[in-house]
């Protein structure tokens, strides 16, 4: 064996012991890196193959001999290149979809067919033989068209690789600029060794790839020790942009849009990359058909759009270079605050205000009445005889009687006045700016009312009739409390008079 080859293979399984090494050393240790290392440990995996089926390549003596290690080395370096790439996506936060994965490992994996079936169809090397004044291991080859293609779809997962850390350089923080490099010099290295042995400047027959990848290996090693590969890791602004949950839109200081995330492209599919540049008043008027709804002073206001609520934030960027937009989803929040607020002031069964919202209200309202001198009389209503109904039909039934009632009611009963529950079967209307005999009157056609529509239900035709005690206020320093009382009074005298009639409050 002469010295050249011996340095040859000497190279390759160094190359191919620190790849080793590499990948076991990051499976030892996977469990304390995040998930980007399995990608690593594949791809030094394969590059380690590569380097020692090269090795082994040039310890060859026979044609069938090299022909096998040739289809080993390929499926080192068929695979090695996408992982390479896929690695180095992750690194910089470039996500993509599984399919695409799936087909970025796909052409490595003809490729690879192609290299052991050469015999067949001779399309990866037109001519493959035994160099005829160099003898074994060295090869006389000529290259197929599918060389040409392989050659590219590696050249190119390198590449782009490159070009992805080179793209993400500016977005990264200085601290994690060492890593880049090294990451970048990986790539680069056997980029430029496999292009200078394409354009034949080294010897016939030699891939020299294997033996220069050692150093992209010390370089990977001391990144991983020295600048924490695997465990800290820059992402990248663009990607915290897009992968935030909240819609985000940058105005430049003319106002024109000039960024928007995808969270916000999904909030609002009008919004389109053909778009940038245009007035943001424009802008706003495509996705939400009217003008925008916030001056320069707006900090904060909530927007509805089509069936959600957003709470839109703004905010100057620094040194007024333009106007950030952020749009965070409350609707579920908004949802929960309405639930939460129907349970606090609304009564469960009849859906009108409870004693609690009637009182919160009610005293703003008699405060003001009180202030000018207007006019406020409030009805008790009780339901007559109810708990004869619930003893004859049952307690659910009595249910269905006191939303009955509340239905009737509501009917002659205007917006304007208060109507709430105010205790079991008992019902209160506040009538602000309603007179005493107003409220008697309306009492009235509520009394005629619920007396003349029963309800109808399985068990029969149930006839209810209700009582109701009216009381107007007389001075301004009567509290509604009294008011109430006076008007309980009435609802006595009622009641003490037969029920079903209207009583109002006589000194
Ligand atoms: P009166 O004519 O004197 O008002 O007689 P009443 O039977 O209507 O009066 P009473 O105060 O004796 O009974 C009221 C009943 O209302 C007692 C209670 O069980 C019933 N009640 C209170 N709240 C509810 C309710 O939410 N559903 C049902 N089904 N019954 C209720
Ligand atoms: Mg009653
Ligand atoms: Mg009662």
């Amino acid at each position: 064996m002469n010295s050249q080859l011996t340095a040859v293979i000497t190279l390759s399984c160094i190359s191919g012991v620190l790849n080793l090494y590499l990948c076991l050393y990051v499976f030892l240790k996977r469990y304390n890196y995040t998930k980007i290392a399995q990608l690593f440990i594949g791809y030094t995996a394969f590059i380690a193959l590569y380097c020692f089926a090269s090795a082994f390549g040039m310890t060859a003596t026979t044609l069938e001999a090299i022909k096998f290690w040739t289809v080993i080395q390929y499926i080192g370096i068929a695979i090695s290149a996408p992982l390479g790439l896929l690695f180095i996506m992750h690194y910089v936060g470039f996500y993509i979809t599984k399919i695409k994965i799936i087909a970025l490992l796909f052409i490595p994996f003809i490729n690879l067919i192609m290299v052991a079936t050469n015999d067949i169809h001779h399309l990866h090397y037109s001519v493959f033989e035994i160099d005829p004044v160099l003898g074994a291991p060295y090869i006389y080859q000529e290259i197929g068209i599918w060389y040409i293609i392989h050659g590219i779809y590696t050249f190119a997962c390198m590449f782009v690789a490159f070009l992805l850390i080179l793209t993400y350089w500016k977005e990264t923080v200085k601290a994690y600029r060492w890593q880049l490099i090294a990451l970048m010099c990986g790539q680069l290295i056997s980029m430029m060794t496999g292009f200078i042995y394409l354009m034949g400047f080294t010897p016939q027959g030699i891939d020299p790839v294997p033996m220069v990848l050692w150093v992209s290996s010390l370089l990977y090693l001391w990144s991983i020790r020295s600048s924490r590969l695997f465990r800290v890791m820059p992402i990248a602004k663009d990607a915290i942009f897009h992968s935030m949950n909240d819609g985000v839109i940058v105005l430049d200081q003319c106002y024109r849009l000039i960024e928007f995330n995808r969270a916000c492209q999904k909030m609002f599919p009008q919004l389109s990359k053909i778009m940038f540049g245009l007035d943001f008043e424009q802008v706003w008027s495509i996705i939400f058909g009217q003008s925008t709804p916030f001056t320069l002073e707006t900090t904060e206001f909530e927007l509805t759009h089509t069936t959600r609520t957003y709470q839109v934030r703004i905010t100057t960027l620094q040194h007024d270079k333009g106007l950030l937009l952020i749009f965070t989803d409350i609707t579920e929040l908004k949802n929960l605050q309405k639930m939460l607020e129907q349970q606090a002031y609304y009564d469960e069964l009849t859906q009108i205000y409870n004693r609690r919202a009637f009182f919160q209200q009610c005293n703003q309202a008699y405060q003001e009445a009180m202030e000018t001198a207007a006019p406020f009389t409030v009805i008790l209503i009780d339901i007559d005889y109810f708990k004869k109904v619930n003893d004859t039909y049952g307690h659910a039934v009595g249910d269905q009687v006191l939303v009955h009632v509340v239905k009737v009611c509501q009917r002659l009963i205007t917006k304007a006045a208060l109507f709430a529950r105010y205790g079991g079967e008992e019902f209160v209307l506040a009538l602000k700016g309603g007179t005493l005999a107003e409220g008697e009157a309306l009492a009235q056609q509520l009394c005629h009312s619920v007396a003349s529509q029963p309800l109808l239900v399985a068990e029969g035709v149930i006839t209810t009739t209700i009582s109701c005690g009216v009381a107007e206020a007389t001075n301004r320093e009567e509290t509604l409390y009294q008011l109430l009382n006076k008007a309980d009074k009435a609802l006595y005298s009622a009641k003490q008079a037969g029920r079903n009639q209207v009583c109002i409050y006589q000194k």
